[in-house]
């Protein structure tokens, strides 16, 4: 059959009294009720092992939404098993066939599940109902449609031929299997990680983060229900250090899908090459870490555009993405304008649970993340280096909430304006006016990371200059917008640097790297 034309899922938008808004209450006040046992679940088989831990809500911890079944030894060698078991007739199969799996998953989402799918996002990952439904539903369905395309174009990129001979290219998938490593952050790139090389004929062991456990649950049930053979993805929640010592131990680990901190991953990497000659082959190593991202303003930026810019892309799902704003750069000329109205339109913010729509932030997403972010909060308001601006509130009794917090660093490399801290908290260096260049330098130089940055400005010949001296910063560059929010279809995600390898998530680069091609000369 035909590929149809992918497209972007149109965005739902809750507004009072629409049918979605009124779907998605009822789904939450089932979800509440309700207690889920959350399984592994290897060759398609639900296990129940016993050693359990709650899944509760963020914005409400004595809230236990169910339990989550952890993977032992057992199940992570059963789940590689049945990975390389299933191989053969998944990576033999039409490309078409795998293909429509996935095109009915997003279909499946689009129209019967995305209540479902928002809503344990909602509860179990703290995200309001438009950060959820950017995610779990709009993101994730993206991410399937235009990955099926890439996956077609790709397939269709052949070599010449001279009379004669007949030359191909067999896009084969890897020797052995793909361990996807996803975060909690978002619901989307939790499916996209064992859902991209299972696509290209790989078979997948995943290990969900145990905080985004419920959502990525369904997400396993809805491939089940579009029709994934069994074992090609085999979902084992569990302990990092225990997982990462079977597989990376395992002569066919063939590459890791993953997003998460910078320091897993180079652990990680440092696993694989410990274990290097283990493996039958080189294994694809594919990840996307930490950022310290960026809006750097020019004295000629539109003000509004630039506060709307930093609010959105510094506070939305309280800060915890990989692309948040988190360091802002503002022109000593520009400042007191942005200022005021930062101090106007963050005192308006709503915080508190997830159940109130109103709620523009809701809870950081567990106690460890709410004492780091905490710690760095104190420090500011006790650093002669920094000054804690606005907000500054924060409160784990009931939930773990963070007001929108704004630092003032009197020094460009105050800890704040260098190291990631995935909270709501944003770090501003104040520069004059005549340092500009030298201000790009210290933007430069002092972050290791290089995911995603922003510049305001209004003057063209301004911009070109810092799109020129910007390259190396940011994998995702905006102008006159937030750093956040790339579209799958049509802004490739990722970064460089020390922010990941850079395989551009719902693009060919990174289906790509999932195959392993043979070329054919008859
Ligand atoms: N793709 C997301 C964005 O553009 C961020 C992903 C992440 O946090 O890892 O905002």
């Amino acid at each position: 059959f035909t590929i149809p034309q992918p497209y972007n899922e149109p965005v739902k938008m809750y507004a009072p009294g629409s049918p979605e808004r009124g779907a998605l209450s009822a789904e939450l006040g089932r979800q509440m009720a309700g207690q889920v046992e959350i399984p592994v679940i290897v060759n398609g088989e639900e296990i129940k092992t016993g050693d359990v831990r709650d899944v509760v809500c963020p914005h409400d911890h004595g809230h236990v939404l169910g339990k989550v079944h952890m993977a032992g030894e057992k199940e992570i060698k059963a789940a590689v098993d049945a990975a390389l078991s299933a191989k053969a007739a998944w990576e033999t199969m039409d490309w078409q066939e795998r293909a429509a799996v996935f095109l009915k998953t997003a279909d499946l989402i689009s129209q019967k599940y995305s209540a479902k799918i928002n809503a344990a996002t909602m509860l179990g990952q703290s995200k309001n109902a438009f950060q959820a439904e950017i995610d779990a539903t709009c993101e994730l369905v993206d991410f399937l449609r235009f990955n099926v395309t890439y996956m077609e174009e790709i397939y269709a990129n052949q070599p010449f031929s001279e009379k004669g001979v007949y030359n191909r290219l067999e896009y084969c998938p890897l020797e052995g299997f793909v361990f996807a490593l996803t975060p909690f952050n978002f619901t989307a790139i939790a499916g996209n990680l064992p859902t991209s090389p299972a696509m290209m004929g790989n078979t997948v062991v995943w290990k969900p983060s145990t905080t985004a456990v419920l959502s990525n649950y369904y997400v396993m049930q809805i491939l089940k229900e579009a029709g994934l053979p069994p074992g090609v993805i085999n979902f084992i929640p569990g302990y990092g250090s225990q997982t990462g010592d079977i597989l990376f131990t395992h002569k066919y680990f063939a590459g890791m899908h993953f997003t998460g901190s910078t320091a897993v991953f180079q652990n990680l990497w440092k696993k694989a090459a410990e274990n290097i000659e283990t493996y039958i082959s080189y294994p694809r190593i594919v990840g996307e870490t930490g950022g310290k991202d960026y809006i750097f303003a020019h004295a000629s930026a539109d003000v509004d555009a630039l506060v709307t810019g930093i609010i959105r892309g510094a506070f939305e799902f309280q800060g915890q993405k990989c692309s948040a704003c988190s360091r802002l750069y503002v022109p000593a000329s520009l400042w007191p304008a942005v200022q005021d109205q930062l101090k106007e339109k963050i005192a308006e913010i709503k915080v508190g649970p997830v159940t109130d729509f109103t709620n523009f932030v809701n809870a950081v997403i567990d106690e460890k993340s709410f004492d780091n972010i905490d710690a760095y909060i104190s420090r500011a308001q006790e650093s002669s280096d920094a000054e804690v601006i606005i907000g500054g509130q924060r409160d784990k009794s009931k939930g773990y909430f963070v007001h929108p917090t704004v630092i003032q660093a009197k020094t460009p490399d105050y800890e704040s304006m260098v190291e990631e801290i995935f909270g709501p908290v944003l770090t501003v260096y104040i520069y004059e006016d005549k340092d500009f260049d030298a201000t790009l330098d210290i933007l430069d130089n002092t972050s290791p990371y290089a995911l995603t940055g922003a510049v305001f400005a209004m003057d063209r010949e301004v911009i070109n200059a810092l799109m020129a001296r910007l390259t190396h910063t940011a994998g995702n560059f905006y102008i006159n917008d937030k750093p956040t929010g790339a579209v799958v279809g049509q802004q490739p995600f990722g970064g460089a640097r020390k922010s990941g390898t850079n395989d551009k998530a719902g693009s060919y680069l990174n289906l790509i790297r999932w195959a392993s091609s043979r070329t054919i000369k008859e």
